[in-house]
């Protein structure tokens, strides 16, 4: 296993539309576990997309398991082909993002969400979810697609601020 560096905005790879994975094979089970390895490594980092440590596949890891503001949580979840099937509600959320390492901004997302997908072990897994597991699914499905929390913004003037401290 081994901790893989994170691309930075604006590198070119975060912004591409990532491929389906087509079939879980080793190479894709040892990016999962480096996947892994790599958000742990990143003290309160709760979610990566492929796309951050430079593969456009969809796939994702999230774990916000440890974060304060987290209600309903299912610990590790390990993500390929995610699709969101059901959204609900709206609120407004100040976000953060590995990539985007000096900015945090006010990004609207659903409060609940169904999403669709493979595990790990390329079986079949459907989770719904709410508060701050949901949004953390939906900011890393956005990475899939080649979208920042910058790009979600409704006013890059108002919603966008400096980070005073990193965790
Ligand atoms: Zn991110």
């Amino acid at each position: 296993m081994a901790v893989l560096p994170i691309l930075i905005y604006p590198n070119k790879t975060l912004k591409i539309p990532s491929s389906k994975v087509p079939q879980v094979d080793e190479n894709i089970s040892l990016l999962i576990k480096n996947m892994t390895e790599t958000m742990y490594d990143h003290k309160g980092c709760v979610g990566l997309a492929a796309p951050q440590v430079g593969y456009n596949l969809r796939i994702m890891v999230v774990d916000a398991s440890k974060h304060k503001k987290t209600t309903l949580c299912h610990n590790l979840i390990v993500f390929i082909n995610p699709v969101i099937t059901k959204k609900e509600g709206a609120i407004i959320i100040r976000e953060g993002c590995l990539s985007v390492p000096d900015y945090t901004g006010n990004v609207k997302r659903a409060t609940k969400v169904t999403v669709n997908g493979l595990d790990g072990n390329s079986n079949p897994q459907e989770i719904t979810t709410e508060g701050f597991e949901a949004i953390v699914l939906q900011h890393e499905i956005d990475h899939l697609d080649g979208y920042l929390f910058i790009d979600r913004v409704a006013s890059l003037k108002r919603d966008i601020f400096r980070r005073k401290k990193y965790q």
